[in-house]
């Protein structure tokens, strides 16, 4: 039988993307629950279509064009200027484009 793997350390512990501390996972009790920090999960897409081989139908979809992850701390988590910021990430869709400003 092969020796198996030294125990390896973690990998570098997650920390906050705005206070660079580290946080840890949620710790749950009988009776309740303690959440250190949020993951957002998101990026920037283009629409794009889809048409159907009867050439008839066509989807829509939005196209992944990069990702990004970004980690908040409980106590960043608080913060309204960290919270619109996430949001505005979370919904890069919404932002006008530099085209539709021109028409304005
Ligand atoms: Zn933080």
């Amino acid at each position: 039988m092969p020796p198996r793997d030294p125990i390896r350390p973690g990998d570098a512990p997650l920390r906050c993307d705005h206070c660079g501390r580290p946080v840890s996972e949620t710790r749950h009790t009988r009776t309740s629950y303690a959440v250190d920090y949020y993951s957002l999960h998101s990026g920037n897409g283009e629409v794009c279509w889809l048409s159907a081989e009867d050439g008839q139908r066509s989807i829509a979809y939005v196209k992944l064009l990069d990702r990004f992850d970004i980690t908040t701390c409980a106590e960043c988590y608080t913060r309204p200027s960290i919270r619109a910021e996430r949001e505005e990430r979370f919904h890069p869709e919404r932002a006008p484009s530099p085209a539709a400003a021109d028409d304005a």
